[in-house]
């Protein structure tokens, strides 16, 4: 099969499903086409994404392709430049279809937050696909793309492969570079995949990882071939299973889909113990504080003057900058950035944004002496299946809830990855495998398990 016929058979299946699904704020039919038909030409099928189809969160720069983070304030912005992870796509000659819709600014957990429309699940066309990388997660599921990449930032990757039943990876911070990624919170934000199975996302995770000299934060290690974790050994691997994660709060059929993994796992001759993870019930709300504080401060950059989208009839400079970011941003940003300014004020400073690095710290440390011990950790990726549309819009701390068990991972800064393991009440259920940091291979391992 040529990339020509790949790309139009994906190009047909969105044709078919998009209209119902919603996955693409922006699809580059022409682009896609030509990039395929030029890989077709020129033959070189050596680099192992060579004419396959993909998609592209929409908070991650594209080269004059509209990256809009599903926000009203950036609908007309067209980036001169290619944020890291799109130019090595390109370099490796995958072809890119588009880009995915997302909660506005990558804040949400089931892309109802998104600026343009909501995105549905292909399982069940009345549930959310989870968020804030809904549309990756939802066109990969619906075979409306081969792969899609996403950002985590407290669950944004693991969260919707969970809910759309595909797998999805966030490498530890560092790992992948996050230059041309629309900046949320920068010290927990990652790019990462989502792909139908284990072996796609080692592929596609061997295309972006790496060091950048870009990113300051990207970590100048070497990167290991992640196809070699392919594997089905998880004999003798140490498996701790936090009972944290599996107490109130977790719907009973996600728990025994879990322990019914842990099962398996031991069945193949690994080792699960049950451990404990003693200040898990305090990430989510730390998150809180420094996910906003760090979103209100990179926020400030919209001012109607340097991106995206400028207020028609002001008075004078202020009354610019306030009517834009009040036509702009969103109610859920909105919260977000008074909540975030909040925390940072004088006086305020130390009672939260400084208690909660303290609480972060914490958090990580748990994990350190957990992994002092284990190979990997394991926990449900979301407490339960994906809810019904319209269900948690009205109560956000509802909608934060569904974060619970993935953010600890962004705080500690670790990579994890969601794998189908189950169903709940006829939906998929995502299994997390949590891993020390920079061993992405491990996880990979231990999810083959589930191909
Ligand atoms: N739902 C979380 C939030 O709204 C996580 C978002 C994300 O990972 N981008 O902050």
């Amino acid at each position: 099969i040529s990339s020509e016929e790949l790309t139009k058979a994906v190009l047909e299946r969105i044709d078919q499903v998009e209209e119902k699904i919603r996955a693409f704020l922006t699809i580059d039919r022409e682009g896609a086409l030509e990039m395929s038909r030029k890989i077709d030409e020129e033959a070189d099928f050596s680099r192992t994404l060579a004419g396959i189809p993909g998609a592209i969160k929409d908070n991650i720069c594209t080269k004059n392709l509209k990256t809009t983070c599903a926000s009203k304030i950036l609908g007309n912005f067209i980036p001169p430049y290619d944020a890291t992870v799109s130019k090595k796509l390109k370099a490796d000659n995958a072809v890119i279809l588009g880009k995915t819709n997302m909660d506005e600014f990558a804040m949400g957990s089931s892309t109802e937050n998104s600026g343009f429309f909501i995105t549905r699940n292909p399982w069940d066309l009345e549930r959310v696909p989870g968020g804030s990388s809904g549309g990756s997660a939802a066109a990969v599921a619906a075979g409306e793309c081969i792969f899609a990449l996403g950002s985590d930032t407290g669950g944004s990757i693991r969260q919707p492969a969970s809910y759309c039943g595909v797998v999805g990876l966030k490498p530890t911070y560092g790992r992948v570079s996050r230059y041309g990624l629309v900046a949320y919170a920068s010290s927990l934000d990652q790019i990462g995949t989502i792909t139908k199975d284990v072996t796609d996302c080692a592929i596609v995770l061997n295309a972006i990882s790496g060091w950048d000299e870009c990113d300051s934060t990207s970590v100048n290690m070497p990167v290991p071939d992640y196809t070699e974790s392919l594997v089905a050994d998880v004999k003798g691997m140490k498996i701790g299973l936090p009972k944290e994660y599996l107490g109130e709060g977790i719907d009973k059929e996600v728990r025994e889909a879990v322990l019914a993994a842990a099962r398996t796992f031991e069945s193949l001759g690994a080792v699960c113990e049950e451990i404990s993870l003693p200040h898990t019930e305090y990430a989510l709300w730390a998150y809180y504080i420094i996910a906003p504080a760090e979103a209100s401060s990179n926020l400030a950059r919209y001012d109607g003057i340097r991106y995206g989208v400028r207020a028609v009839d002001y008075d004078d400079l202020i009354d610019l900058y306030k009517k834009t970011r009040s036509e702009g941003f969103g109610p859920e940003v909105k919260r977000r950035i008074m909540l975030g300014t909040y925390a940072l004020s004088s006086g305020y400073y130390d009672a939260y944004y400084l208690k909660a690095q303290k609480v972060r710290t914490l958090v990580k440390r748990d994990f350190d002496m957990a992994f002092e011990k284990y190979d990997v950790i394991i926990s449900p990726t979301a407490p339960t299946a994906a809810f019904r549309i319209g269900e948690k819009t009205g109560d956000p701390l509802k909608m934060y809830m569904s974060d619970v068990c993935t953010i600890p991972v962004n705080m500690a800064g670790l990579p994890a990855i969601s794998v189908p393991c189950g169903f709940s009440n006829g939906m998929p259920v995502g299994l997390q495998i949590i891993g020390k940091a920079f061993d992405e291979a491990t996880i990979i391992r231990a999810a083959y398990t589930f191909e």
